[in-house]
Formats: structure tokens, C-alpha cells, sequence
């Protein structure tokens, strides 16, 4: 970022100032720029790999009158959600990606010195927006297996009964998810002073583990509040759309994130292509059949170079060499591979890798295989 001239400095809010950038990653056309690189495989932020779903395709010139505002309520979306997962409409929140709500959740709820508790290694956005609040953000670090410390969890809920909770499971950038037990236990240490962020981005991969928990039901079943965040972004297809929905514990919840965020936060064609990809059984299941299969064939393939790997229930790898994380990345960048370098202190060796078609995965790795034998 570039220096701010001291009396810019100064008016910024002192929140804000002292915030890290969010590591973005490189985009395909800077990429092709800098190291005249043609064939890419862009593996760093965790995208759908068969791109645009046709279903979508075919509704993208059918969004209505662009000149009028969308639908402030996603009607038509809300509708189908409410139905497809047998809750009350009213308390479904929309956002512009699910990074939208959670933003959002931070301002409806935090004031500066406010506590709020998230993992790391981290989703940045978990710890950059409680921190543009100017709250006090506690940190329960993953173990050195790199499980979630279910203890540590629990002790600092009890002790610090933090507003926020924000935990992904599963987890980004790791893979790993949290059993129905440990949900269960997180969720009894909860006291009525802490509202639980569930950021289950990667539901859909994660369902198709027979071992992953129905965390809705259990979420339902506890009582407790919370609110649970999925996207379109992922296996879905729609990361460049923007469309994230949160289901809360109830409407009231859902009025206060009403009140705050900008009254047409999802667009008129990001409305119409969540409905239609959400319609689009076909997509899904072809994007989560190559991710069973294409996962664990990567997790061995780096095996069989000595790099081992979290087993993860996304569609993603966290894996550790023994090159510093940015120098790796940026060797990769200079064969047309784009993966994401651990920048969280004590994780600088560690990287994420997004499984991509057969092809990409195969550059990936032909890419690695160079680089660290070199
Ligand atoms: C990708 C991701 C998101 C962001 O999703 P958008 O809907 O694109 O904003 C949120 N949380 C986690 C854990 C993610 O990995």
C-alpha cells in the first residue's frame, strides 16, 4: 500500500490504521504480465475448477431491466433456500459473498474493546474486520497436528465469554472439521454473551464425507444463537458474482444485519444465477465427484514427494515444505502456478493449494516436483 501523507494518516480511524492488507493472490493478467507465462493454473483461492455453470450461462442475459435496483429482499432466492433447507425465511441474511455478512456481523455487534475469538491459522477476514472495530481479537491456535484445540476453545469462551466466536469448519485454510461432538462441546461452553459465527463455506465438499456432521441440526438443536455462513462462491461456481447467505439461530438476528447493510447488496444477476445454480443439480455433483477423487489422489502424489498435507474435507490442500511459503509461491508463479504462501506467523512454510481439473493439478505438481529438486 502505498504511504499516507500524515494528515491523511491521521484522520483515518485508529481502527483501521494498523491493519494488515488482505493477501488477494496474484490475478491471472498480472500474472501473465510479470513472467510472460501463457498456460496458467490458478490454484490459490480455492475456486470452482469447471468454471461457469451452463445453467448459469443461460440465465445471465434473463436478470430483468438492469436499469432498476434488484429485488432488496432476494425473494426468489430466500424462497428456495428457506424450502431447501426447512427454515424460516425470515431468518436468512444475503450478502455480496459471505465476506459481506461478516462484515456486517461485526458492525451490528462489536464495539471498540469488545472480545472475539477466532482459530489460526485463519480465514483473514475472521480477524481483519473484528479488528477494523476496533475489537480485542483472542486467538485459540490449532494444535501441532493441526486439529482444533477443542480445549483451548472452551477455556477461552468460559473466560473471556467473547461477543463473536468466528470458526470455519471446515476450516480454511487446513481442511479439517470439527466432529459432532466437538460442536456439541463448543457449543454447551457457550455462554448467552457470545453469538457463534459457523462459517461453513465448504459445506457442500464437506458433505460428501460420510464422517461430516450435520451442523444445521446440531446448531438447531443447541438453543444457543448463532449464525451459520455458506456461499455460492465455492462449489457452486460463483465467486466472481458474489452471492453468501447466513442461516441465524433467529429473525431478529437477521433484522439487525437488515438494518446495516447496504439495501441492494446482491445484485440483479447474482440473484438470478444463485437461484439457477443452486437449481443446477448437474454442476454440483460433477464438481463433487472430480473433488473425492482428485483430493486424495493429490494428498498422495505430494506424499510421494516427501510433503505432507492435512487431510481436508474442502476442495483444497494445507501442505508444508521446507522452503520458506513466498519464496515457493513466487517460484511456482514463474512456471503459471498460482497457489496461496501461509503468511500467519508460525505457518511460513506452510501453503494452500486449490485442487483443480486433472490438467492443473498436473502442472501443479510437475511445477513442485521442479522446484524442490532443483
Ligand atoms: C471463501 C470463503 C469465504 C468467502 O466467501 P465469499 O462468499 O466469496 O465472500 C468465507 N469464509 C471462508 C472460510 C472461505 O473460505
Amino acid at each position: 500500500m502505498p504511504n499516507a501523507s500524515p494528515s491523511i494518516h491521521s484522520l483515518v480511524s485508529q481502527h483501521v490504521q494498523p491493519l494488515a492488507n488482505y493477501n488477494a493472490g496474484l490475478s491471472l493478467e498480472e500474472l501473465k504480465k510479470r513472467y510472460n507465462v501463457t498456460k496458467i493454473a490458478k490454484l490459490a483461492s480455492n475456486e470452482n475448477p469447471f468454471g461457469t455453470p451452463e445453467a448459469v450461462a443461460n440465465v445471465l442475459n434473463d436478470a430483468g431491466n438492469l436499469a432498476y435496483y434488484p429485488d432488496p429482499n432476494c425473494t426468489e432466492l430466500r424462497e428456495l433456500l428457506a424450502q431447501k433447507f426447512n427454515v424460516d425465511a425470515q431468518s436468512l441474511v444475503f450478502g455480496n459473498g459471505s465476506e459481506d455478512i461478516i462484515s456486517i456481523l461485526c458492525r451490528v455487534f462489536l464495539e471498540a474493546g469488545d472480545n472475539v475469538l477466532t482459530i489460526v491459522p485463519s480465514f483473514g477476514l475472521h480477524i481483519l474486520y473484528p479488528q477494523s472495530c476496533g475489537a480485542n481479537v483472542l486467538i485459540a491456535e490449532m494444535t501441532d497436528s493441526l486439529e482444533f484445540d477443542i480445549e483451548k476453545i472452551v477455556q477461552l469462551l468460559q473466560s473471556h465469554q467473547p461477543k463473536l466466536f468466528f470458526i470455519a469448519s471446515p476450516s480454511n485454510p487446513v481442511g479439517t472439521a470439527l466432529n459432532g461432538g466437538q460442536i456439541q462441546t463448543i457449543l454447551d461452553a457457550l455462554s448467552d454473551k457470545t453469538l457463534l459465527v459457523f462459517d461453513e463455506a465448504y459445506y457442500e465438499y464437506a458433505q460428501t464425507d460420510a464422517d461430516y456432521p450435520d451442523v444445521q441440526q446440531i446448531l438447531e438443536h443447541s438453543g444457543k444463537p448463532y449464525i451459520l455462513l455458506r456461499t455460492l462462491s465455492k462449489a457452486y461456481s460463483l465467486a466472481g458474482l458474489r452471492v453468501g447467505y447466513g442461516i441465524c439461530s433467529e429473525p431478529s438476528i437477521a433484522g439487525y444485519i437488515d438494518k446495516l447493510r447496504t439495501p441492494f447488496n446482491v445484485n440483479r444477476i447474482a440473484q438470478k444465477a444463485a437461484v439457477a445454480a443452486l437449481n443446477d443439480t448437474t454442476h454440483l455433483e460433477k464438481t463433487l465427484t472430480w473433488n473425492t477423487q482428485a483430493r486424495p489422489t493429490l494428498l498422495e502424489q505430494l506424499n510421494e514427494l516427501g510433503i505432507s498435507a492435512a487431510p481436508s474435507h474442502g476442495n483444497f490442500l494445507f501442505f508444508k515444505t521446507d522452503f520458506p511459503a513466498t519464496e515457493l509461491a513466487e517460484e511456482l508463479l514463474k512456471h503459471g502456478v498460482i497457489i496461496k504462501p501461509w503468511l500467519e506467523k508460525g505457518y511460513e512454510n506452510y501453503l494452500r493449494v486449490s485442487i483443480g481439473t486433472q490438467d492443473e493439478n498436473e502442472h501443479f505438481l510437475a511445477a513442485l516436483k521442479t522446484i524442490i529438486n532443483a
